[in-house]
């Protein structure tokens, strides 16, 4: 499957390596606006190439996504240290605009799978810019939050993350919500396996990991500017999961009819993802407050929705 990528900044040359490095695609082609930047980060990105799998770079002018199977939109202006996630979209929601009719015209088969932050928002915007059915217009969401929640109580547990199911619901910022009630560790609830290893999750280790989780992104753009790595790995992720049609269950983003009672809302969900895009989506059982904060990250997503009009 070929995989393009609007946008060869930091998130979409971390997508591009993390594709090579795993595997998940048979060629990558980037495209912005500054062409000599995708040119070079398909050049660098190509010299992995014989240390990882045999994909195909390239980049050039929209024309170049023609055969895509997956457009990944990475297009946009960066997060500033401090800038909250919902700040930034004026900025990027006119980026969009421009992208999404290109990609459509030049990739018309192609799923769309939004990067740019606020994700939820952008994803929103992708879909009624597109056209497209809200299946094949997937958001990274919290896929990268889950991945810090499983990390982080992988580390308190002294396992490997691979065995811990966790995952984060709601929005992709401030307002997410942990859900706790459903995270398991080797098929058993997290708080008993916890405890048959000696490292119970007191309300100390509990805060600890959902500060750890929520301000992640805060504390590495202190650090180093923005974050790539882990999301990059997360987009080729999704990407493998649409090439192999692989009915993985991840926690993505799409507009979905209704959410707590709070209806058409781009947020994230346990969802099952294969190649004609979003084939269902998951209720988790959770607990009243994680419900209600689950509300309440709709209703303010809905709230920023309808102030963008
Ligand atoms: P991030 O950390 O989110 O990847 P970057 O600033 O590193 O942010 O990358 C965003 C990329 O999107 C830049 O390379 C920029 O040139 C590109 N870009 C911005 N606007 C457009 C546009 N209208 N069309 C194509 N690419 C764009």
């Amino acid at each position: 499957m070929k995989v393009g990528i609007v946008g060869a900044g930091m998130v979409g040359s971390a997508a591009g390596s993390a594709l090579v490095l795993r595997g998940g695609a048979s060629e990558v082609v980037f495209v912005d606006r500054n062409a000599a930047l995708a040119a070079a980060q398909a050049e660098d990105i190509a010299h992995s190439v014989p240390f990882a799998h045999a994909v195909r770079l390239g980049a050039g002018g929209y024309e170049a996504l023609a055969g895509a199977g997956v457009v990944i939109l990475a297009a946009g202006v960066a997060q500033k240290p401090g800038e909250s996630r919902l700040s930034l979209l004026s900025r990027n929601a006119a980026v969009f605009h421009e992208v999404i009719g290109e990609v459509r015209r030049n990739a018309p088969d192609a799923l769309l799978l939004v990067a740019s932050n606020p994700v939820d928002i952008m994803t929103e915007i992708a879909l009624k810019a597109s056209g497209l059915p809200p299946e094949r217009v997937i958001g990274s969401g919290t896929v990268l939050d889950s991945a810090r929640f499983r990390w982080l109580l992988a580390e308190h547990l002294g396992i490997a993350p691979q065995s811990v199911h966790a995952q984060v619901l709601g929005e992709h910022g401030d307002s997410e919500v942990l859900a706790w009630s459903a995270a398991r560790a080797g098929g058993e609830p997290i708080a008993r396996f916890a405890a048959q290893l000696g490292a119970a999750i007191t309300e100390d280790v509990r805060a600890r990991i959902d500060e750890g989780v929520r301000r992640a992104a805060y504390k590495i753009i202190a650090g180093k500017g923005a974050t790539w790595y882990g999301i990059g790995a997360g987009l080729a992720r999704i990407c493998q999961a649409i090439r192999d049609d692989q009915r993985a269950v991840l926690s993505v983003s799409m507009v979905t009819p209704e959410v707590e009672g709070v209806e058409n809302i781009a947020l994230s969900l346990p969802r099952i993802v294969g190649a004609q895009g979003i084939i269902a989506t998951l209720k988790p059982e959770l607990a009243p407050e994680e419900a209600a904060a689950l509300r309440r990250s709709a209703e303010l997503l809905k709230e920023t929705s309808l102030q963008l009009g």
